[in-house]
């Protein structure tokens, strides 16, 4: 019995509970106690001390961190020190040694499936007989029967994650496949038809009889039906063109909406954390092409098998083992691309993160965010090195593989040619004896061709599929990401915010990060008023916006709105509730009155309100100056846009914030961008829009945190200090300091 790596805490949980004397049972994983003990059989163990060990016993001890099942053969005495040796059934030569304090203890009995069987049984004795004088006969036997079930197994599971995969990349596009498959069954017998025609004509004209009218007829007809299989062949062609761009389009159309449906039921950390954020990377590239692959592969594996079957059908009409021949030719082409996709596969998941390394170095090089940078500090051979090392790297591998590829490719082509070589003399052959007649000669010859090439096409499409099949995992692990239980509010629970917002003891680790970014939070956000969040950078501010927001739970305490906790409410009430403009805002390439109306999609646009908003973030004036006016297109990404300042592309977020009508406004430092005095000005604007709200604002301007009714000062995910400015000066503690310290630069922190 082999284990997968143990530390020792779970060691001492496994001896505390043995010393306790339960049983605890192990499954075996290796075999080297076969045929004693089998892979997946289950070793029931007990406490037992190193005094009452008898040779002959099933014991369990501890080796290099693992837990390892043997037979116990020889008690040996080593400078006054006991030692036990332990052996394998299967390894019958190889010894174990190990003392008192790594035996864990005795395997009473196993179990195997239903099965139990004790260890002093007879069939157990018989199995000990058999490892002690066969077991190197035997031993070969199973490991072939181990190696065939899961091929199997894999075949299996391989078929139903392909049924499976296929389904949700097809879903609505059922019938179009079908038509298409149809036209593939078409497509695949056609040649061979025309071969048989041929044949046929052939044999027409080499008749040695003398020529008569019945002749004339039917050689008259054949014509005509091989030029109607000609024009049925090239009217197919048209039409499987358009039938396959139709399915392209529905099935790219289906991954997207998909795509786009999971992107907006993913939470948030989602995107915040690298791995997770690696993993849509790779789902949503490979989302753009597999799913169209793995249909087409499989329309082209439909084709062949339909040619295939008809191939059939030809040599067995002129002899039966000839398609045996063919069978034989393609096989070590089959066997080499089956070796080579899979080792292809491990070599393309070995070579991710690399892979990821060199996109994200050519992304520096190339995208618009470093360019300043990249030209100012001149770093430009620095990445440039990295990603042109990388790259050796990952072609250098791809190059080795291709090259192994390659020299087996080659046996496998002289292979199959020098079969069908043979096989063609042997037609030949055939025909000097009279045996067949000469269409039947080119029928084979031409059909051995084409056949060659149609049984290649099938197990290339077959080893395709089994590829794309793995690659479209990653899709489909995204599209089953579990997204937190929507918890659909109770109907007597609707948001309010009459009365405050409570933080019970809230704490709140992000999922990728060690410390904890919220501590034990206690705070209240009365309704009506304006609320600050001060403190350094890091200090959790951020954090306590996107928790009201519902983007991430509490690990503990609660957020209750009025007395109902958040959780009840669910992310999607609270958020069609609230408004915010966050640090981190976002630029449409959009018109300037669209942009507004982000703010609240769900209703008709109002021109009115939008205007209000926009003059309440300070950018009316700019809008209307703008060739269109509110219709103008803003930004650079298209042509005839308009490209606004950092400023001013957050003065539109604030307007867009503002739109929306809610009682409960966050502002996640809204003006860092723009001077004191017009932070001051939104602030007045915001006082304007609706005397009512309640807003929380985090600045760093003491301008605007002076003017709040009541602040709140964090540091380390704490909250230290609260409440009005005059209050927290007064008490002279870490705000008042802050505060002096910053009182010449009129910024906190
Ligand atoms: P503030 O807004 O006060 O500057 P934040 O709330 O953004 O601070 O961050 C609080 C802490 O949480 C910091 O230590 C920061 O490193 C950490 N943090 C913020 N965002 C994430 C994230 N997405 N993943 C992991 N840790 C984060
Ligand atoms: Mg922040």
């Amino acid at each position: 019995m082999k284990s997968t790596k143990l530390n020792d805490q779970i060691l001492d949980v496994v001896e505390s509970l043995l010393d306790d004397n339960h049983t605890l049972s192990f499954r075996m994983e290796g075999y080297s106690m076969y045929p004693t003990m089998k892979a997946g059989d289950l070793g029931h163990v007990v406490k037992c001390s190193a005094n009452d060990l008898n040779v002959g016993d099933l014991i369990v001890f501890k080796q290099n961190e693992k837990l390892v099942a043997h037979r116990l053969i020889e008690i040996v005495h080593q400078n006054n020190q006991r030692v036990f040796v332990a052996r394998g059934d299967k390894n019958h030569h190889k010894d174990n040694l190990f003392s008192d304090d790594e035996l864990v203890g005795r395997i009473t009995s196993i179990q195997r499936k239903n099965r139990t069987i004790k260890s002093q049984s007879l069939y157990m004795q018989i199995q000990r007989f058999k490892a002690d004088n066969f077991s190197k006969i035997l031993i070969p036997f199973y490991n072939l029967s181990i190696q065939l079930k899961n091929q199997l197994n894999n075949i299996s599971s391989g078929y139903r994650s392909f049924k499976k995969n296929l389904s949700i990349v097809a879903e609505n596009s059922g019938k179009l496949l079908w038509t298409n498959a149809v036209i593939s069954v078409f497509q695949g017998v056609i040649p061979f038809v025309v071969i048989v025609c041929i044949k046929s004509l052939i044999d027409q004209l080499t008749v040695t009889t003398a020529y008569n009218a019945h002749q004339h007829l039917m050689f008259v007809t054949l014509l005509i039906a091989t030029a109607l299989v000609f024009l049925l062949s090239a009217v197919l062609t048209e039409i499987s063109s358009f039938f396959s761009e139709k399915m392209s389009q529905s099935v790219t159309h289906n991954i997207y909406q998909k795509l786009h449906a999971k992107h907006i039921d993913l939470e948030l950390s989602n995107f915040e954390n690298p791995a997770k954020q690696d993993k849509i990377h790779r789902a949503v590239q490979e989302a753009s092409y597999r799913p169209l692959k793995i249909m087409n592969e499989l329309l082209t594996g439909i084709r062949s098998v339909a040619s295939s079957l008809f191939l059939v059908g030809i040599f067995a009409s002129i002899r039966w083992y000839l398609v045996l021949v063919l069978f034989i030719a393609v096989v070590p082409g089959i066997y080499v691309r089956l070796r080579f996709s899979k080792q292809l596969y491990k070599l393309k998941e070995s070579q991710s993160t690399k892979e990821r390394e060199m996109y994200y170095y050519n992304r520096i090089l190339t995208g618009f965010p470093f360019a300043k940078e990249l030209k100012l500090f001149g770093f430009f051979n620095f990445f440039r090195n990295l990603f042109a090392d990388t790259q050796h790297t990952l072609f250098d591998q791809k190059l080795k593989h291709r090259k192994a590829e390659l020299k087996m490719g080659i046996y496998a082509q002289f292979f199959s040619v020098s079969i069908i070589f043979l096989s063609l003399g042997f037609v030949t052959f055939m025909k000097i004896n009279d045996e067949i007649s000469i269409g039947t000669v080119v029928l084979f010859f031409f059909a051995f061709q084409r056949g060659y090439s149609v049984l290649n096409d099938f197990f290339r499409s077959i080893t395709s599929i089994v590829e794309d099949n793995t690659f479209l995992k990653d899709f489909i692990q995204f599209l089953n990401t579990p997204t937190r239980a929507k918890i659909a509010p109770l109907n007597n629970y609707r948001f309010s915010l009459q009365k405050e917002i409570r933080f019970e003891n809230v704490s709140f680790k992000y999922e990728s990060s060690k410390r904890e970014a919220l501590k034990s939070i206690n705070l209240t956000i009365p309704a009506g008023k304006t609320v600050a969040f001060v403190g350094a950078n890091g200090s959790g501010k951020s954090t306590m916006i996107k928790l009201l927001c519902g983007f991430y739970a509490p690990d503990s305490g609660k957020i209750l709105f009025d007395d109902v906790d958040a959780a009840t409410l669910g992310q999607a009430m609270i958020c069609e509730n609230i408004t915010a403009v966050f640090q981190d805002f976002a630029l449409y390439n959009i018109s300037a009155i669209e942009n507004i109306w982000l703010g609240s999609t769900k209703s008709p646009f109002r021109r009115d309100q939008a205007q209000k908003a926009a003059e309440a973030a300070g950018i009316a004036d700019v809008i209307e100056r703008l060739p269109d006016g509110y219709n103008t297109l803003l930004g650079n990404q298209f042509k005839g846009g308009e490209e606004l300042s950092i400023g001013q592309w957050q003065k539109i977020a604030i307007a867009r914030a503002f739109y929306r009508d809610s009682p409960l406004i966050l502002m996640d430092e809204p003006s860092s961008a723009l001077d004191a005095e017009a932070e001051l000005q939104i602030i007045d604007g915001l006082r304007k829009l609706s005397k009512d709200k309640t807003a929380v604002i985090i600045s760093h301007r003491l301008s605007t945190v002076e003017w709040a009714d009541l602040i709140y000062f964090f540091q380390e995910g704490q909250v230290l200090e609260s409440g009005t400015h005059k209050q927290l000066m007064a008490k002279k503690g870490k705000y008042y300091s802050l505060f002096k310290s910053a009182n010449g630069q009129k910024e906190l922190s």
